[in-house]
């Protein structure tokens, strides 16, 4: 019997560049926390994205939790934004002793503008500074921005509400490094560089990854200053006394990206762009393909923006297969898919948080399955994927 070659949703995509720079890691004896190697690629992610610096971290979920303390979002706080997402959006929230309060989405799968300005105006009232949700009388500090599948959410929009209830715009950029404005008042602006600080992950799944790792970018130089120590175990200036002595004066976290990871990185960073080009690709391919047959959308991105297109989404408009028929019969045929997240607020630890009203975020958890999206696709294994699609019978 022949074995069926399998069609990956997202694996990584690796060549010669990742073997010599881990090599020169190794040999150089900095494989842990910090090192030349990690400098250089907060480096080339700050260049990338505009931002005067960055601090490398282990995950894209330490980035999260590091950029919440360095908002001072605490015990009691409050935070906006949509349950349609990966949990490791919303755990961070919970870790510094906050609520996150659930928001619908647009049809960007991110928070919508019209949700939070209803929320803030219908049911929160400013006390001096602050937002007071009249609800449970909490401050809500933050509006966390999570960038779903690399698309870029509408920014101009939720900075004007953020400003207005004068709210710390947290960017979750962790599925969206490379998305940028291409027309609007924010063109050249890159996911995760526009509000008051960014994230990005680099886990096995991403459209880069350095196995696991994450980066904090902050148009403010004192937060990522803040963040390089916070996630340094509280120490910086490594040459000083206090360092050698062991002196640390506030908890700080081993949050610290290894040498060894950043390497991977570096040699991740010179392909990203083709990664995004071959994503736009297949964008492409499954739309030209699929879209208005069968009762298929392929969903599509912000026009105003480039974006990463990290995963391709197929939505069953009007199908005679439901999702999780859809995903068993592309798994019969060797095709990986998956469905998106259980809504957050449905999960055992967010089941007592406020929502507002979540049609559209339930909308797309019935009907979005998440299609072959891997960079080393080729394009004959999409037009396998297309054709199975295709064969699907009414
Ligand atoms: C991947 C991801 C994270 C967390 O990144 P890790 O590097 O896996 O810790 C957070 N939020 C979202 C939306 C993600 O997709």
């Amino acid at each position: 019997m022949s074995e069926k070659k399998i069609i990956p949703l997202a694996i990584p995509n690796f060549d010669d560049e990742e073997r010599r720079l881990v090599d020169q890691a190794i040999v150089s004896n900095w494989v842990s926390s910090g090192g030349p190697l990690v400098v250089e690629f907060e480096k080339v992610i700050a260049e990338y994205v505009g931002t005067p610096t960055a601090a490398a971290t282990d995950s894209g979920t330490s980035a999260l939790h590091t950029a919440l303390m360095l908002a001072e979002v605490g015990p009691g706080d409050e935070v906006l934004c949509c349950p349609l997402t990966y949990i490791a959006a919303i755990n961070p929230i919970r870790y510094v002793g906050a609520q996150p309060v659930f928001l619908d989405c647009d049809e960007t799968l991110c928070i919508s503008p019209a949700a939070v300005a209803a929320f803030c105006e219908n049911e929160c009232e400013m006390q001096g500074e602050k937002l007071i949700n009249k609800t449970t009388g909490a401050h809500v500090k933050s509006l966390e921005v999570i960038h779903i599948f690399g698309n870029m959410a509408h920014m101009p929009e939720l900075l004007a509400l953020a400003e207005k209830y004068n709210l710390i715009v947290l960017e979750d950029a962790t599925e969206a490094l490379g998305t940028r404005y291409t027309a609007g008042p924010m063109q050249g602006k890159y996911a995760g560089a526009i509000g008051d600080v960014g994230c990005f992950s680099f886990n096995g799944n991403k459209t880069i990854t350095t196995g696991s790792g994450g980066m904090l970018v902050s148009p403010h130089e004192q937060w990522v200053q803040r963040a390089l120590y916070l996630t340094n175990v509280a120490t910086n200036d490594l040459g000083a006394d206090t360092y050698r002595q062991f002196i640390h004066n506030e908890v700080g976290y081993h949050y610290r990206l290894t040498n060894l990871a950043a390497a991977l990185g570096l040699a991740q960073m010179k392909k990203l762009e083709g990664f995004i080009a071959r994503k736009n690709d297949f964008h492409k391919m499954y739309t030209q393909a699929l879209d208005g047959k069968n009762g298929y959308r392929i969903l599509q991105y912000n026009p105003d923006a480039y974006c990463n297109k990290w995963f391709l989404s197929l939505y069953l408009e009007d199908c005679p297969k439901s999702r999780d028929e859809m995903i068993g019969y592309l798994d019969a045929n060797g095709i990986q898919s998956r469905p998106i997240w259980t809504l957050i607020c449905d999960l055992p630890p967010y089941k007592e948080c406020q929502c507002a009203d979540l049609t559209t975020a339930r909308r797309y958890r019935e009907r979005v399955v998440n299609l072959p999206s891997s960079t080393g696709l080729t394009d004959e294994e999409i037009q396998t994927v297309i054709d199975t699609l295709l064969k699907v019978s009414r």
